[in-house]
């Protein structure tokens, strides 16, 4: 492991309002921990920077001693790009703040705020910014990615909320990025990842949210499945935009709503979330409970901020994972009958296989309009391969791949970055793809020596 002296160390330590931490330190192995537990990495310097300013000097000591840098927000990337080995990490983590400005419906975000620490802080005011449907996610990466979640359909990605950003480039110069200011980073980076530089805020629209919504589960057998998709495709065509319904298929987790006898049998999940009035969004969901014989359900009014923290059970932090995704334009039934095969075989009782229904906003926006190029897509499919122990991991891993291949001819061309693993590197052209060539430009002019490079990676 390459090490700086410890002189230099302290000399950046008295600069830093965060902190450092270092191998040896006894929270060095705390620190280093990310969403996925297949991830380790050991890097020689930690920098937690407690405000924008530490930034800078973070880059410039990695850069000084030729240190490679990572970056990471709430550390939940299924590739680990933000943690390195022997290099630098940029740690925002512990800048999680919320400022919420009711009167203008404008939010501004720190990078290390989670999807739970924005949720607390607009739904307070009945606001909200559609976001991703885990908590603990991280607003960075799912912002530079893209963002989808149950408040897409109405009010498009998070960044087509992006109202401006401020970004720290590879020279340590600040910039305020918007429509009007260093408007080609701004383009890039709505969908371009981490490629550009060190986002220190984000600035938001709001939208009026809840605080309560309807919203829950509807659990049907696996023998109805291909019944209960076919009659989903048939009912998101005319849905409102208020309405999301997502799909899982996976093992019965141990629901109290659910009969003991269900919990680990494989069944097809309706997910739903309705962010209008309540009696419209009642009688829209009416047809759902006679899609097939449901083991159980349960739907009913709550409160959003804790609909958005529901699945959060089944997405802790420690397990391993290995995911592979699909867009769609269109859900054929090939496809049904290929995921209905492969939930035969599911090889640890964590794995799942979900399509989420995103069209509405975000398709009604040019493709060219952000660096977030897959604006035909109606559904992201993500297979989920998730487990505990390292012995598993070829199986797992196994099975997750044979079902992308097995449904590839089904899928539209691209991937949402947000949902590759690091070994995916051939799909990167085809994650950004038409848009590759100006964001090529945009990271020449802005990060020619590649400094940013521990991402889903623009090569100029
Ligand atoms: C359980 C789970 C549920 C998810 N659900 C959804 C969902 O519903 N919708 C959705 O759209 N996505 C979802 N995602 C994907 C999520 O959007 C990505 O994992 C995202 O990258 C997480 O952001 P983070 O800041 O926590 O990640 P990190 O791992 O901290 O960062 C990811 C990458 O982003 C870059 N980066 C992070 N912070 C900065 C910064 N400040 N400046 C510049 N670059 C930076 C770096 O390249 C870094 O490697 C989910 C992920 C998980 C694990």
């Amino acid at each position: 492991m390459k090490s700086p002296s410890g002189e230099r160390i302290e000399e950046l330590r008295a600069h830093l309002s965060g902190n450092i931490v270092l191998p040896g330190d006894t929270n060095y192995d705390e620190v280093r921990e990310i969403w996925n537990a297949m991830i380790s990495r050991r890097p020689a310097v930690i920098v937690q920077c407690a405000s924008a300013d530490d930034v800078p000097l973070a880059i410039a000591f990695a850069r000084s001693n030729d240190l490679e840098i990572s970056i990471r927000g709430a550390g939940h990337n299924i590739a680990g790009n933000a943690i390195c080995n022997d290099g630098l990490m940029i740690d925002l983590s512990g800048m999680t703040k919320v400022d919420v400005d009711t009167g203008a419906r404008i939010a501004r975000i720190e990078p290390g705020a989670t999807l739970g620490n924005i949720d607390e802080a607009t739904q307070a005011h009945g606001l909200a910014l559609p976001v991703g449907i885990n908590s603990t996610t991280g607003i960075a990466g799912l912002t530079l990615g893209g963002g989808f979640g149950w408040l897409t359909r109405k009010y498009g990605m998070t960044i087509d909320n992006l109202l401006s950003a401020d970004l720290v480039t590879a020279e340590g110069e600040k910039l305020h990025l918007s429509e009007g200011e260093n408007s080609d980073l701004f383009w890039a980076i709505r969908g371009g990842g981490g490629n550009f530089g060190v986002i220190t805020q984000f600035e938001f629209s709001l939208h009026p949210v809840g605080p309560e919504v309807l919203a829950g589960l509807l659990v049907f057998p696996i023998a109805e499945a291909k019944e209960v998709m076919s009659q989903f495709r048939e009912f998101v065509k005319t849905t409102p935009e208020e309405l999301s319904v997502w799909v899982v298929l996976r093992k019965a987790p141990p629901l109290p709503f659910l009969p003991e006898e269900v919990h680990g049998k494989e069944v097809v999940v309706l997910a739903l979330c309705h962010c209008g009035d309540v009696k419209e969004g009642e009688k829209l969901i009416e047809p759902l409970y006679g899609f097939g014989t449901a083991y159980g359900t349960h739907v009913g009014v709550m409160p959003f901020a804790g609909w958005q923290q529901a699945f959060d059970p089944l997405l802790t932090p420690g397990a391993r994972n290995y995911w592979k995704s699909h867009n769609f334009t269109e859900l054929s039934d090939g496809l049904f009958d290929t995921i209905i095969e492969y939930v035969g075989t599911l090889p640890s009782p964590q794995c799942e296989i979900f399509f989420a229904h995103i069209a509405g906003k975000a398709n009604r926006i040019a493709s060219d309009a952000t660096a977030y190029t897959h604006r035909d897509a109606q559904f992201v499919l993500n297979v989920h391969g998730r487990w505990d122990s390292p012995e598993e991991d070829q199986k797992c891993i196994d099975w997750s791949r044979a079902f992308f291949d097995a449904s590839l001819p089904y899928a539209s061309a691209g991937v949402y970055i947000n949902f590759m693993t690091e070994e995916e590197g051939d799909r990167i052209a085809a994650a950004f793809g038409s848009n590759y060539e100006r964001l090529a430009q945009v990271k020449k002019q802005y990060d020619p020596g590649n400094v940013f490079h521990l991402n889903q990676n623009i090569k100029t």
